[in-house]
């Protein structure tokens, strides 16, 4: 393999490129992104960015590949397989005998906020530049919409700071689906001890924009909140327009095998927040992970098998992970949580702020959370595997006194 593309530019490009260059691949290596900056963490954009602990040097991700064309502030617009060509912007094409896709996802409503003064989404260091200096001006109303963990982030940034600050939530319980009922609903709890009013089961139906500023947010019943900034933060979608018509299967990401090879050709692999990956643990299920720890690992595969080789790679095992900490309260998680349809505290006590919870579907173990109980965590990864039950955990309980 003498050229190979990396198709966006951020953690899951950085980290190919990287990985290739450490694995020997000593032909031409180029790296197309959108933005204009050199790849950057985006985890402190709703966490120490926003309290000013990082700064925009602070976002800078370790390590330069040796030897990288960089085409930044260049978009790939399309893919010929068949010519093993990358089109980039209007007209120029990048040929590639291997290709990564790392292009990521978007906030859901990016387009909705565009031209509305006090909305945002939360992606780029742009949006954290323009929503934090709004928040530091002077006293707000602030909504955020959706109670996702960036929701969750944001929200008790907010109230923290001193705005008079509302959730709004489509569902019974914010967060739950990236950290199961136990722990959600601790944090449910946490946000209205703060001050956040958490209005649940409702959506919000419009934004109220005015002589170009929003002024508030109509929900589904006709009622209104006023607010002088907004946050959406209601979930991504897979940047993969640029892969329509190439052949590839893209319908809710780019759809990859356990090898991270994209369905449809060997040529090209994938990785980070744009790919969805069959999991052993949810019988072969292909969800879209969006973790950073998640990204890294791709990336590291993703270039080990597409320099092995088509059949000749390794699939797939590392789980996802994440960790945050949101009111004061530690939390990480390993797994699927968003599938849980039942718990068990394993350890501790979630009122008292420190627990060990199991998630389970069915009687399937998809994922167990740490409430400031880091440490007793990672005995239990190990039972993260198919076929093992909540009852199984009952073998390393041991470990958690
Ligand atoms: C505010 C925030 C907080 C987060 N906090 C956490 C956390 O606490 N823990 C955690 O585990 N994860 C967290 N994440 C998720 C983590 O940041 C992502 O998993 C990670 O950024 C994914 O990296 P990526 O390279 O796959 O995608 P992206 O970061 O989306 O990067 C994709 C890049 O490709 C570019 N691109 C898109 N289309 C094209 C194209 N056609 N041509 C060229 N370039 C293109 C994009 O502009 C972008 O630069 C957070 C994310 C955000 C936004």
């Amino acid at each position: 393999m003498r050229r190979i593309v990396v198709v966006g530019g951020s953690l899951a490009g950085h980290r190919a490129a990287l990985a290739l260059r450490g694995l020997g691949y000593d032909g031409r290596l180029t790296v197309i992104g959108t933005e204009p900056h050199r790849p950057y963490d985006r985890f402190p954009l709703s966490k120490g960015f926003l309290t000013r602990q990082t700064d925009r040097a602070g976002l800078a991700i370790d390590g330069a590949p040796a030897d990288v064309v960089w085409h930044l502030d260049e978009t790939a617009t399309g893919l010929d397989l068949a010519g093993r060509r990358v089109i980039v912007g209007d007209r120029r094409a990048l040929r590639f005998d291997g290709l990564v896709v790392a292009s990521g996802a978007r906030p859901r409503d990016v387009v909705l906020v565009q031209g509305a003064l006090g909305a945002f989404v939360l992606r780029t260091v742009e949006d954290a530049d323009g929503f934090r200096a709004d928040l530091e001006a002077r006293p707000r109303h602030v909504v955020v919409v959706g109670g996702g963990l960036i929701g969750a982030e944001v929200a008790a940034y907010a109230v923290a700071r001193g705005h008079h600050t509302t959730m709004v939530e489509p569902s019974d319980l914010p967060t739950v689906k990236a950290v199961g009922r136990p722990v959600a609903e601790h944090l449910l709890r946490l946000h209205r001890a703060a001050g956040v009013h958490v209005r649940r089961r409702t959506r919000m139906r419009d934004l109220d924009v005015r002589a170009g500023a929003v002024t508030g947010v109509v929900l589904e019943d006709g009622s209104r909140l006023p607010a002088d900034v907004v946050m959406m933060a209601t979930g991504t979608t897979p940047n993969v327009d640029w892969l329509r018509g190439s052949g590839l299967a893209i319908s809710g990401g780019l759809q990859c095998g356990p090898t991270l090879h994209a369905r449809g050709s060997d040529r090209v692999v994938g990785a980070g927040d744009v790919i969805r990956v069959p999991q052993a643990l949810l019988g072969g299920e292909s969800p879209r992970v969006e973790h950073w720890a998640s990204t890294l690992a791709h990336a590291d595969l993703a270039a080990a098998n597409l320099l092995a080789g088509p059949g000749k790679g390794l699939p797939l095992s590392a789980l996802p992970t994440f960790g945050t900490t949101i009111h004061g309260a530690r939390i990480r998680a390993v797994g699927f949580p968003q599938v849980a349809d039942r718990s068990r505290v394993l350890w501790g006590s979630v009122e008292a702020g420190r627990a060990l919870v199991a998630l389970g579907r069915g009687s399937q173990i998809v994922a167990v959370v740490s409430l400031d109980a880091h440490e007793r965590l990672e005995p239990l990864v190990g039972q993260l595997r198919p076929g093992s039950s909540l009852d199984d955990l009952r073998t390393v309980s041991g470990v958690l006194r």
